[in-house]
């Protein structure tokens, strides 16, 4: 079995790759580490092999490792769809939210961010597949909300999200991250001063970081497969 400094490394260079495949300098693509369903231990493995910025999808699994491992100083992303009766938490504990899709829970971050912390930093989840079953916005709302967002004193609108349908083809997943890449294209030329597109995970990264990923969010391919520690 591979160390988790191992896989981090590897990834590091498989983005390496895909940037310069494309012209992209890689320090323009961040790495954020999906850490959710393992113990702070595992985290506490890859800060110590020079990762810093870390996702999670549930709150009160976040919201322990964050208070364990404070110390360590890490940046936590909170990725997971968010209910109301839990903005608050979010709001205090986390640096990022991905996941945005109403504006009803925009308002409660912003209202809820202590004053102490810097504007929690925001990007809106598009449903780019157009599947039923999935959260993320349509296409279509997502500019009403990104100019409501970006109005808002305590958030800082970043960019936009999608976690496509899963699909084997390089061509066909690129097609979905294109999409993302156009809808933020158009938001910028609306005058929203955007500079993050959070797309690509384990199976995927390399099609998003042709499209112009900033984050790839990596959980497998850097901690294991899920459920089978
Ligand atoms: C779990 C998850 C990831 C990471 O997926 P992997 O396939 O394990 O890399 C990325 N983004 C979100 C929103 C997730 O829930």
């Amino acid at each position: 079995m591979t160390t988790i400094s191992e896989n981090l490394q590897a990834v590091r260079t498989r983005i390496e790759a895909a940037a310069l495949t494309r012209g992209r300098r890689p320090g323009d693509i961040a790495l954020l580490a999906v850490s959710k369903t393992w113990p702070a231990t595992a985290v506490r493995e890859a800060a110590a092999a020079g990762q810093t910025a870390f996702g999670e999808n549930y709150v009160q699994e976040g919201l322990a490792k964050i208070a364990e491992l404070r110390s360590l100083g890490l940046q936590w992303h909170f990725i997971g769809p968010l209910q109301s009766n839990k903005t608050r938490d979010v709001a205090e504990a986390f640096d990022w939210v991905h996941a945005v899709d109403r504006l009803k829970i925009a308002e409660r971050l912003s209202a809820q961010r202590p004053e102490e912390r810097p504007p929690l930093q925001i990007c809106l989840q598009v449903n780019i597949s157009g599947e039923d079953s999935k959260s993320g916005l349509s296409p279509d709302a997502v500019a009403t909300l990104a100019h409501e967002v970006a109005l808002l004193p305590r958030l800082q609108l970043r960019g936009l999200m999608a976690i496509p349908e899963p699909v084997a083809d390089f061509e066909q997943q690129r097609q979905a991250f294109r999409a993302l890449r156009e809808l933020q294209e158009n938001l910028i030329k609306d005058g929203l001063p955007l500079d993050t597109l959070s797309m690509g995970m384990s199976d995927d990264l390399e099609a998003a970081i042709a499209e112009g990923a900033t984050i790839v969010r990596v959980g497998s391919a850097i901690f294991g497969e899920r459920g089978k520690a």
